[in-house]
């Protein structure tokens, strides 16, 4: 996972009734004979090996575009099955707020010479990078559920277009650490919230993700070995993680400069556990190693243990944090 190619070529030859879609942007359509064309596509940043993908469908073209807050324009391409057109293009304005939101969290759309593109597929969603797999059969929230009620916007556009920053622009080095992909995409679908619907709302929307949270395995597998987390905690529990620190650093535009500072210090690149606990550190001048390995290295959750004293000349309460790793600084 470590090793990413700065960029790519990729040619395919189809049936020229059928149209083939890949990562990056479409430089050339070429008739082979009368049968076949070839389509060469071209990646410009570096790509994870499983983010390079092609589709070859009867897919219908349209784009639209997007003004960053630079008025900068990106190209945003989609690609649907003809008959899913009009709802799509209908569906798909939503996009417009996604980019917008994580923008303002951690700057511009990472692929901007690539474009942005979502892409028909048979199945949920992937987060090909620049080429994202679209099978939410376009639907609120999670296949028209999982989501609360309240909420209106499509959550595999919302998801994978999170993983378009972390992922596939900061990405792990070994699948032991996904969670750096997973909680830290799963996080902005909360900021997502919180910039359009505001912060009790996204309280919310982090609330009605608690019943998923496992606590059964470490969310940090074992490394060298291609040893994927066990289940979807590095999703929920880790995004809850991310939400607890916030808490206890207790200063919000703090928390968000080390967000976008985290992002930038790896973007096109690879981040770790112990960069992201190294920059905590930096930030607020307090050591989280303790709190970030407790949640992720293991799978139990810290216990509070509390006593309650009566004497005749007082009463009281003593308490204190009963945890895995050495100190526990939970309060
Ligand atoms: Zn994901």
């Amino acid at each position: 996972m470590s090793d990413e190619p700065d960029s790519m070529h990729i040619h395919l030859t189809v049936p020229s009734d059928l149209y083939a879609v890949s990562n990056g942007q479409l430089v050339q359509r070429e008739r082979i004979d009368g049968l076949h064309v070839t389509y060469h596509w071209s990646v410009q940043y570096p790509i994870n090996n499983y983010n390079v993908t092609f589709y070859i469908g009867a897919y219908e073209h349209f784009q639209d575009q997007y003004l960053s807050q630079e008025s900068k324009k990106l190209d945003l391409d989609y690609y649907v099955l003809d008959y899913n057109t009009t709802i799509a293009r209908e569906h798909f304005k939503q996009v417009h707020k996604v980019l917008e939101a994580f923008e303002k969290y951690l700057g511009p759309y990472p692929f901007w010479k690539d474009g942005y593109a979502l892409v028909e597929a048979p199945y949920l969603g992937m987060e090909h990078q620049s080429a994202i797999a679209y099978g939410n059969k376009y639907l609120r929230g999670y296949l028209g559920g999982r989501i609360p009620a309240e909420f209106d916007f499509d959550f595999i556009i919302l998801h994978e277009t999170a993983h378009e920053y972390w992922g596939n622009s900061v990405s792990c080095t070994d699948l032991a650490e996904m969670w750096i992909h997973e909680s830290f995409a799963t996080y902005m679908e909360n900021l997502f919230v919180e910039y359009f619907y505001g912060k009790s709302a996204a309280l919310r929307y982090l609330q009605s993700s608690r019943q998923y949270i496992q606590n059964k395995f470490p969310i940090i597998g074992q490394f060298g070995v291609n040893d994927e987390p066990a289940d979807s905690d590095q999703y929920y529990k880790g995004a809850w993680m991310l939400h607890t620190i916030r808490q206890k650093i207790n200063n919000d535009s703090l928390w968000f400069d080390i967000l976008k500072q985290f992002y930038k210090n790896h973007e096109y690149g690879f981040a770790s556990t112990q960069d992201f606990v190294n920059l905590l550190e930096a930030k607020t001048g307090t050591d989280y190693c303790d709190i970030v390995n407790q949640y992720l290295k293991y799978a139990t959750l810290p216990e509070l243990e509390y006593k309650i004293i009566q004497k005749s000349e007082y009463s009281g309460v003593s308490f204190r944090w009963k945890s895995n790793t050495k100190n526990s600084t939970y309060l």
